[in-house]
């Protein structure tokens, strides 16, 4: 029953894998999907569902879901130490979705996977792809439960370890940073601006602070230690969840080959500075179930791969501009951007790329 050459095969069921499942259902595509994993982690990584996914994920009804669910942030202050320089305003984007939804990712997970269910989809937990191989007509596959099917297309939403992307034997170039950076959930005490995204830049680097939602907190920083980089009058109480990771800037160097496909983190990694990363993957999701309905899949990876370079390049900037370690980038950061960043145009225009729009 699962096998038919006419369904296709999505390996991966994070925010790619369910956006690309629900849409191609919601078109009348046969879809199988599977992931490697049991159960889902309860990890909350990605925080911000920008306005770009909330205009493709409309159609299928999840939209409304996350609206209900999610708290809005309207702007991100960006601060030298408690002096603000300027703030991103999402009421200059010139869309319905004038803010940035928060929610964490599991949550935004299980709000995909519960619509996936109702339009008659599973998740097939602890199945994993092993193998596969374009054989022209169709894409045979090999399962971790020993299962071996042919699909019409295989979709490679498997994330930054990609085993598409591996057994495809494509490029994945770009640099991985050689310091970790840092986060925490945590609850905090604290009252500076609280409804707005934070971004504080201190003598030793910079601090992420945004509030998730109760007295909630995920702080960030270009460092370990994430903790230490408060500034003194926050308080900190319970640590929900804390870790070090390796920022690293990647891009695939193809979307496709033959009747295989990749989006997510399977094609592109950047730094979480932005709050792209788990967008970009929800939009090639989506793009790849349209174009699939329509005929025009050939199309699909030209069209990624230069949504994927942009964005990782504008990621890239914006990550260097942040954590300038140098003493003249520094002082145009604090002295010459406010300026720049607060005449209205500018800020309309890097309040629209945040939305992904
Ligand atoms: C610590 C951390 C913090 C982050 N913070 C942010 C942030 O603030 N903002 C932001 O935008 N992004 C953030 N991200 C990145 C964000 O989580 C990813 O961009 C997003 O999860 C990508 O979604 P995806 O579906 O492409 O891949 P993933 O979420 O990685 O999902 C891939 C899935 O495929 C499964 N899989 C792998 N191999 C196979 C296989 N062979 N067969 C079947 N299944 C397989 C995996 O188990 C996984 O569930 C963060 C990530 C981490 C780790």
């Amino acid at each position: 029953m699962h096998d038919s050459p006419l369904s296709i095969l999505i390996a991966g069921a994070g925010p790619t894998g369910l956006s690309a499942a629900i849409e191609l259902t919601r078109l009348g595509v046969p879809v199988r999907i599977l992931e490697k994993e049991t159960s889902r982690s309860g990890l909350s990584r990605a925080l911000g569902i920008n306005a770009r996914s909330l205009e493709l994920l409309e159609e299928s009804g999840v939209t409304e879901r996350l609206l209900e669910r999610a708290r809005k942030v309207y702007g991100i202050s960006f601060r030298q130490g408690k002096e603000l320089l300027w703030r991103v305003e999402f009421s200059r984007v010139n869309h319905q979705y004038r803010f940035i939804l928060v929610y964490p990712q599991h949550s935004t997970e299980e709000t995909l996977e519960e619509r996936l269910n109702q339009l008659g989809i599973s998740v097939e937990r602890g199945v994993a792809l092993e193998t596969f191989k374009d054989e022209g007509e169709f894409v045979s596959v090999q399962l971790s439960n020993g299962e071996t099917g042919n699909y019409r297309y295989l979709f490679g939403a498997d994330g930054s370890h990609s085993t598409v992307r591996h057994q495809l034997e494509l490029n994945f170039s770009g640099h991985r940073e050689t310091h970790p950076w840092s986060l925490a959930d945590v609850k905090l005490a604290w009252n500076l601006d609280e409804p707005d995204a934070n971004v504080i830049f201190l003598p030793s680097g910079m601090v992420f602070i945004m509030r998730i939602s109760g007295d909630v907190y995920r702080i960030a920083a270009d460092r370990p230690e994430v903790l230490e980089q408060l500034p003194k009058e926050v308080s900190v109480g319970e640590i929900l969840w804390q870790t070090d990771f390796f920022v690293s800037h990647r891009l695939v160097e193809r979307y496709s080959v033959g009747r295989i496909f990749l989006g997510g983190d399977a094609a592109h990694l950047h730094s979480p500075l932005g709050g792209r990363g788990m967008n970009l993957g929800i939009e090639d999701a989506i793009r790849f179930a349209r174009r699939c309905n329509e005929g025009t899949l050939p199309e699909y990876a030209a069209e990624r791969l230069a949504a994927g370079k942009r964005t990782v390049k504008l990621v890239s900037r914006i990550t260097s501009i942040a954590t300038a370690k140098n003493p003249v980038l520094r002082a145009l950061r604090t002295h010459f951007l406010p300026h720049l960043f607060r005449l209205p145009l500018i800020n309309s225009r890097i309040a629209t790329a945040m939305s992904g729009l």
